[in-house]
């Protein structure tokens, strides 16, 4: 099927309130235009170099979001853009990033990415050490960084049940953050969960952003 034909099925299968965000990582420009022909406009990139020069080709009105592991040297190259990052894990990386904000006079939105699945290989928080961050309270000072929610992955598992679960984990983390730390803050609101062979049951168990790549454009 086409591009197009795929992201209208992908509408279809999902709630309106949902967003989708096209994960057009090691995929060219022009992949990306045909999905932009198809009203996509909320696209996410893993790597820094590769998003900074599709950036500087593509649409202006593209949101770029941010859905890897984000090197704090690199933070400068997309701080004058980015609309969203995915993958804030460490203390570090956020003050990095209200710098880099403060620089370009933005305000840039992050999610807090947990580690949540039975695999070394993904980062983030680990549930405690989210608690930790919040509790300390340095994130209160970045003025130009907006905690905007929660963002976490399954382990990749034909365990279905399993995934159910870690899903549910980082959906009741985000309830706890919320009324622990955000009651009154309504940019606080995001969950991104779900990609290609997951999103059905991300969206049951709550997800407002799903990160789907090979479902809109085939296999990488
Ligand atoms: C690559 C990637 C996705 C999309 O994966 P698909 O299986 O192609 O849908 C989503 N989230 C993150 C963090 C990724 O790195």
């Amino acid at each position: 099927m086409s591009i197009k034909g795929n992201l209208e099925e992908l509408r279809r299968s999902v709630p309106a309130e949902v967003k989708i965000v096209a994960v057009s990582k090691f995929h060219s420009s022009d992949t990306i235009l045909e999905a932009y022909g198809a009203n996509q406009r909320s696209f996410g990139e893993s790597r820094v170099q590769e998003l900074r020069a599709k950036q500087q080709m593509l649409p202006e009105d593209i949101e770029w979001h941010f859905i890897g592991s984000l090197q704090r040297n690199k933070v400068k190259y997309i701080a004058p853009f980015i609309h969203l990052v995915h993958s804030l894990d460490s203390e570090r990386l956020m003050l990095e990033i209200e710098k880099q904000a403060a620089a370009n006079r933005r305000i840039i939105p992050c999610l807090l990415q947990l580690h949540v699945a039975h695999e070394d290989t993904k980062s983030g928080f680990l549930p405690d050490e989210c608690r930790r961050f919040l509790a300390e309270g340095r994130w209160r000072d970045c003025k130009h960084v907006q905690l905007a929610g929660v963002m976490g992955m399954a382990t990749f598992t034909d365990d279905l049940e399993q995934v159910r679960g870690e899903f549910r984990l980082i959906r009741s983390l985000f309830e706890e953050f919320k009324s622990d730390y955000f009651a009154n803050d309504e940019h606080f609101r995001e969950i991104s969960m779900g990609m290609s062979g997951d999103y059905p049951i991300a969206v049951e168990e709550g997800a407002t952003i799903i990160r789907v790549g090979t479902s809109i454009f085939g296999e990488r």
